[in-house]
């Protein structure tokens, strides 16, 4: 393992034998170095010396990681960290899955993920169609949807959703040859560009990302050079133990305490400069990227990923007639029309801001996509018991 390379020194101050060291730096819940990172995150924000920092995260693992393991609590006074768009099944925009819910009423097989499956569309979810009778498949990986299109002589639609780190798995079952009729209906997303819409939104008062640890394995760190570049804001990869994003956090305080705006990759027993060519070049092989909506969100120039014009036979839009206007005319509920899930995702609101979190919406009757999915704002604030408030400073 390369676990013996440590990002940041307080991971790795617990004294000892060789031996003990690196099994030590395995166990990224200690909580002797937790505290460490505790106390110098706080020392890092004390030295800001001026009003809260915002830096956001840009990934529901890490708002996970953050809120199973109590880290919001132990934030100083002058930190706002901030989950931003980072949840995959919350930005796939309603007339995506409105062509989702079209294709399986005219009853093609969808397989797509769990979470998905009850994202509400413009008039109903995949879940409302399948209580109506259609035919929806869970899956967990891009191969289960080729597994299963083998197993019927029936057409299946693949809707892939996700960001680049799902992208690449359906890039690498395109490139090993579809059945027949299996076709992809791709809403897949890519993170990079939706930083520049945050950076560049109004009233936005982040100073600086952490990146996800997993999307940059793929991608590698490099690929946030141009932004920092252009917005002169740090970005720090982090992987989703509680000390890799207190490490993370730390280094990032770092970075804007000193006013260097740099890429520093905290992750890299994972994640190296470059990434993983051989998925980059199966990914862009498979998808181009394009602009298009996210939810709530904006129109994000090459945010979102589409098949190759290479692999027209196997894109569902082009393979049938997707007549969306079937289902708008059925206008949103006026409780959907409260949802301020795009805010929350922009760093512009938590879910707590919103009047029917934990009301009316629930994660058994959800209201808007942050309370559907696991890796959602909402969903996890209300597993968790909702912005802990432990009285100030830990
Ligand atoms: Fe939308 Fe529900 Fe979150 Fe409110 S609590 S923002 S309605 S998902």
């Amino acid at each position: 393992t390369s676990a013996t390379r440590s990002p940041h020194p307080e991971m790795t101050h617990v004294p000892g034998t060789d031996r003990d060291q690196a099994v030590s730096e395995l166990k990224f819940r200690d909580p002797v170095r937790a505290r460490a990172l505790i106390e110098a995150l706080g020392r890092r924000t004390a030295e800001l010396g001026r009003a809260p920092v915002s830096v956001m995260h840009v990934c529901g693992s890490h708002e996970q990681a953050i809120a199973k393991f109590g880290i919001r609590s132990t934030f100083p006074g002058g930190l706002n960290v901030i989950m931003g768009p980072g949840c995959p099944v919350c930005i796939t925009d309603t007339p995506e899955v409105d062509e989702g819910v079209v294709l399986a009423r005219q009853g093609v097989h969808i397989a797509t993920y769990g979470d998905m499956v009850r994202v509400p569309g413009t008039s109903m979810s995949l879940a409302d169609a399948q209580a109506e009778g259609a035919k929806i498949h869970v899956i967990y990986s891009a191969p289960q949807a080729v597994e299963l299109a083998r197993s019927t002589s029936d057409q299946v639609v693949f809707f892939a959703t996700g960001f680049e780190t799902t992208a690449v798995a359906t890039a690498a079952v395109v490139l090993g040859g579809l059945p027949p009729n299996l076709s992809i209906l791709s809403a897949h997303k890519y993170i990079p560009p939706v930083m520049e819409i945050v950076a560049e939104m109004p009233g936005t008062r982040v100073e600086g990302f952490l990146a996800a640890g997993h999307a940059a394995t793929i991608t590698g760190s490099a690929v946030f050079e141009p932004f920092v570049a252009r917005h002169r804001l740090p970005v720090v990869v982090a992987g989703f133990e509680p000390l890799d994003i207190l490490a993370g956090l730390v280094k990032l305080v770092e970075l804007i305490r000193d006013r260097t705006p740099q890429v520093v990759n905290m992750f890299p027993r994972c994640v190296t400069r470059d990434g993983n060519l051989r998925a980059q070049e199966q990914l862009w092989r498979v998808f181009r990227p394009t602009g298009g909506r996210w939810r709530g969100i904006a129109h994000v120039p090459n945010g979102n990923l589409r098949l190759r014009d290479e692999f027209r036979s196997i894109d569902a839009r082009r393979r049938f007639t997707i007549d969306l206007a079937s289902l708008w005319d059925h206008a949103p509920s006026a409780l959907t029309q409260s949802c301020i899930c795009g805010d929350i995702m922009a760093g512009l609101s938590s879910p707590t801001d919103c009047t029917l979190f934990g009301q009316e919406c629930t994660p058994e009757k959800p209201v808007g996509a942050c309370m559907v999915s696991n890796e959602g704002a909402c969903k996890i604030w209300h597993q968790y018991g909702g912005h802990p408030d432990l009285g100030g400073d830990a």
